[in-house]
């Protein structure tokens, strides 16, 4: 394995998963931040590329460590089969497994619960990497930074020790089943139901968008269980539904605009029967946890996005430096020059806020307003570079054998999944009028 080459014993410790071989776990040393070297590192608005390693004082050398070994890890086993899994829909089960092995998923989970240890900033460079390498198919952030997180903090410890490590292991593929094709932004109006029958419960319903959906191994399930209570809220419960039970199918593959390689799916469940170790957390606490959990996933669609834009502002400058026109290189051209100029501003204003919310999140205190804030403005900014990058690679913009064609297709879903950015408005908007 090239990770084990690659980084220092002190850094990287070498752990045992479910006993299937060994992989890397990302240092307790993250947890340690040091402050000073930090204070010595560039911002990316001072680097020479944008997604250069060694940057932004949010990081130190261990994580820049990590990030060499991501890095290689996305060049080495995604970028070449990347065009095979947007033709399948999906990526291979192999990959997440080798993911696994190198110790990239469930990066942030404590390892007394089965994960890596890690910190908030290790799993940052996983987003982060993603983005950079312009590959969009592996669900991994999903899996290790939104379900894994709602197990092994409202989880038993059985479904804890059953789980987490198969998941870190890239064994068991998680996903998590919020929307419904009648209820999307207004998660209250769900209407897959649990009734209980003895000590089971019988699931019924279906779910729509679901990402990992049709490879997942372990889905958690958005629930009623109290048609009665004083508001929807209270009465929606989690349960954790498993590939293999009776009743529970997966419909198609959706044929997406973008993100050809990620296997977004509907299931079904007809008449599921659910034993109560399947409910997670408290029984009617549903809506309260996914409130809880949300600034996280809405931390990490921001950084990704912007990782985004780093990436789609490295690929233009480098365009736009070698392509001709009227004898010269569009480079020298002012107006391109002030596009550029712009580009490069707003996506180093971006990247001080994101880090900012990064920072934040690592010290437990990114409330939900900001994180919402953090979501819209950076989903709407890539959307915007995407658009202004592809357009300063004319034609060849338009040719999806171009990254940049790519990276622009699979923006355009930002602004919509993890709560609508017109939703991150309300929620901002209920924080300002609340606080006077
Ligand atoms: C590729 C992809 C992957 C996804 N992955 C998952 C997943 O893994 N799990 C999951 O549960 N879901 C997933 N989703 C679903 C996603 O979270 C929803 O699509 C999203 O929350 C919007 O819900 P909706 O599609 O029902 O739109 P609607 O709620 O019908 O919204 C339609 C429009 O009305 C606007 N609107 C609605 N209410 C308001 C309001 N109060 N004020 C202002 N405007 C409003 C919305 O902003 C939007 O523009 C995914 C979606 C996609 C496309």
């Amino acid at each position: 394995m090239f990770l084990k080459k690659l980084v220092k014993p002190s850094v990287f410790a070498l752990k045992n998963v479910s006993g299937q071989g060994q992989v890397l776990a990302a240092a307790a040393a993250r947890q340690q931040h040091s402050q000073p070297s930090a204070s010595m590192r560039p911002e990316t608005s001072t680097a020479k590329s944008l997604m250069d390693i060694g940057t932004r004082r949010i990081f130190n050398e261990d994580h820049d460590i990590f990030r060499q070994s991501v890095r290689r890890f996305y060049q080495e086993e995604v970028v070449p089969h990347h065009n095979e899994w947007e033709k399948a829909g999906q990526v291979s089960r192999e990959l997440w497994e080798k993911a696994g092995e190198q110790g990239l998923l469930g990066v942030m989970t404590p390892e007394e619960h089965g994960g890596i240890g890690g910190d908030a900033f290790s799993a940052a460079v996983t987003w982060e990497e993603q983005m950079y390498s312009n590959c969009s198919g592996p669900g991994f952030a999903l899996h290790s930074d939104i379900v894994i997180p709602y197990i092994v903090k409202y989880g038993s410890k059985e479904q804890i020790e059953r789980f987490i490590p198969a998941m870190t292991a890239g064994k068991c593929i998680g996903a998590i089943a919020m929307t419904e094709p009648g209820a999307g932004s207004d998660l209250q109006g769900v209407r897959t139901h649990a009734k209980k029958d003895g000590s089971d419960w019988i699931l019924n319903g279906n779910k729509v968008f679901i990402t990992n959906g049709w490879m997942a191994d372990l889905v958690v399930v958005v629930t009623v269980t109290n048609r009665e209570a004083k508001t929807a809220a209270h009465g929606i419960s989690l349960f954790l539904v498993e590939e293999g039970m009776k009743g529970f199918q997966k419909g198609r593959k959706l044929d997406k605009i973008g993100l050809k390689a990620q296997d977004t799916a509907e299931l079904f469940f007809e008449d599921v029967r659910l034993p109560a170790s399947a409910l997670l957390g408290e029984l009617d606490k549903g809506f309260y946890y996914l409130m809880n959990e949300l600034p996280q996933e809405r931390l990490l669609i921001a950084d990704m996005g912007i990782a985004s834009c780093e990436f789609m502002f490295e690929e233009t400058r480098n365009y736009v430096l070698q392509r001709k026109a009227f004898g010269k290189t569009i480079a020298h051209l002012q107006t391109v020059q002030h596009k550029l100029a712009e580009l490069k501003t707003e996506i180093c204003v971006g990247r001080a806020f994101i880090d900012n919310c990064i920072q934040l999140f690592a010290e437990k205190r990114l409330d939900p307003s900001t994180a919402s804030m953090a979501k819209y403005w950076a989903t709407d900014l890539q959307n915007k570079v995407a658009t202004q990058c592809l357009q300063l690679h004319g034609g060849w913009g338009y040719m999806l054998e171009y990254p940049i064609a790519k990276a622009f297709v699979d923006s355009r879903v930002q602004p919509i999944y993890g709560g609508t950015n017109e939703i991150m408005k309300e929620l901002i908007a209920r924080a300002i009028v609340s606080q006077k």
